[in-house]
């Protein structure tokens, strides 16, 4: 099972698992009247509407055209009549393009993509295509498009294939119940993502505290690539990290500003893999998932498959609804979920987890001054000084946190976790690298501008 010597990377943090959804089985989220479906649910582009108000669609049916290369295809979850194109509030505060659709009721599947159930002989570029066709992206958090994390930059090569198992956010165990309870389709994503990807060095990753889960695998994957390794790693927090898995299990170090490509490496979510493998294998697009509801207000904490477009309202309420006060909403994981204000924000591909915490849970606080114990130093796996970079930023000197990269923050929160001070970390980190993002963007504009003023006046003749 476990043949390589495996390696921890630096930092990390230990916070209490409260996965208290482990033993809750997958339940598929009964149908809704109407669904908000952003056009913007990944990295990139928004996708163009190619349906207008009053069309009528079917389940799976192509509603948002990929804009380019960087964006993804977005299918319509149920059948019914699409209500309006429309603006919806998203988990980050931003208002995103959506198309809203009314459920008819009859959920009538529109004709699938052509299956490819001898995929093991299908051509690779066949298979790239239908990733991108079937909309899958990144569904542990980042909804990076897929189809651009398999195209390999020229000059740069892979022979590894990471799958990120892993799941090492408290609270959440979507990724665990679906490798506990859809082992085979798992493995199969995987074993098609490698064929794209033509590697034979695969690894599935998971940590200790999902044991059922590592066992299933491991039994099955012989079956269906023998090149998948099961890697079971110790528990730590952010081991699921791009970088820090790819040191874990590789003991590659992904360079600064880099991209896994660099160390001959591609890492890939367990979710995407399913998602992988129904739209191969049974010629389904990506229109619903799997997303934790829990947290200590949450009346029956569970694992739900929801469609894309659901309201959190709608997933709060199939969880039993609340008890107490409610102190926080929060899309993802406690560690690097985003706080939500309003609980009609739609779930969208990389809709993890919906937490909620109680008042108690809360912590508010004022900021204090840093006592220079260094532990921050210590947590941080991106070996960082986040101790300093928070006074430089509080100073509003960005260059300076420019210097001491800040822009290598994955904003993971194990300084903020450790800080005795309370000092609110995280979100200095994350006001530098607006800062400095904005700064950079703009350089960047300025240099092109100049470059095609200078191309502009090369061409031009100039008349003595
Ligand atoms: S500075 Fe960034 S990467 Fe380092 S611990 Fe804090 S949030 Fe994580
Ligand atoms: S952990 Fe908090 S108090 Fe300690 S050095 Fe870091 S920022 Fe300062």
């Amino acid at each position: 099972m476990a043949l390589n010597h495996i390696f921890h990377f630096y930092g990390g943090v230990h916070p209490r698992e409260a996965k208290v959804a482990s033993r809750a089985a997958i339940v598929s989220a009964p149908l809704l009247p109407q669904y908000t479906v952003p056009l913007a649910m990944h990295i990139g582009a928004p996708a163009t509407p190619v349906v207008k108000a009053g069309d009528m669609v079917k389940r799976g049916q192509l509603i948002g055209q990929a804009a380019g290369f960087v964006s993804s295809n977005i299918h319509s979850p149920t059948s019914g009549k699409v209500k309006a194109l429309d603006f919806c509030l998203g988990a980050a505060g931003t208002q995103l393009p959506c198309v809203l659709i009314e459920a008819d009721g009859e959920d009538t599947p529109a004709e699938p993509l052509p299956p490819y159930p001898d995929w093991q002989n299908t051509e690779p570029d066949r298979l790239l295509k239908r990733v991108g066709e079937a909309g899958i992206v990144g569904m542990g958090g980042a909804a990076f498009p897929t189809p651009v994390k398999f195209t390999i930059p020229v000059g740069k090569y892979v022979d590894t294939l990471i799958i990120n198992g892993v799941e090492c956010e408290p609270c959440l165990t979507a990724d665990h119940r679906l490798m506990l309870e859809n082992p085979l389709k798992v493995l199969q994503g995987v074993a098609i993502a490698a064929r794209i990807l033509n590697v034979t060095n695969i690894v599935i990753a998971v940590e200790k505290n999902k044991l059922d889960a590592i066992m299933e695998l491991a039994k099955l994957a012989p079956t269906v690539d023998p090149n998948i390794r099961i890697q079971p790693l110790e528990v730590r927090y952010p081991q699921g990290a791009e970088k820090q898995l790819i040191y874990t299990v590789t003991r590659r170090q992904v360079p600064s500003g880099g991209l896994p490509a660099d160390v001959h490496c591609v890492v890939m979510n367990v979710g995407s893999a399913f998602a992988l493998a129904e739209a191969v294998i049974d010629g389904k697009p990506l229109y619903e998932r799997v997303t934790t509801v829990t947290g200590t207000p949450i009346a029956s904490p569970g694992n739900w498959r929801f469609r894309v477009g659901t309201p959190f309202s709608e997933a709060i309420k199939l969880a039993g609804g609340t008890q107490g006060e409610v102190g926080k909403l929060i899309s993802g994981g406690p560690m690097m979920g985003m706080a939500v204000y309003s609980q009609a924000v739609p779930i969208i591909k990389s809709t993890s987890g919906i937490l909620l915490l109680s008042s108690e849970e809360v912590f508010q606080y004022t900021s204090k001054a840093c006592l220079r114990c260094g532990r921050c130093n210590d947590a941080c796996p991106m070996q960082l000084m986040p101790g300093i970079l928070s006074t430089q930023i509080e100073n509003e000197r960005f260059d300076d946190a420019q210097n001491w990269n800040v822009m290598d923050c994955i904003e993971c929160g194990c300084c903020a976790f450790i800080c005795p001070a309370g000092r609110p970390l995280v979100q200095h980190m994350r006001r530098a690298k607006a800062e400095v993002g904005a700064k950079l963007r703009a350089q960047k504009a300025a240099e092109q501008k100049a470059a095609e003023l200078e191309k502009k006046l090369s061409k031009t003749t100039i008349v003595k």
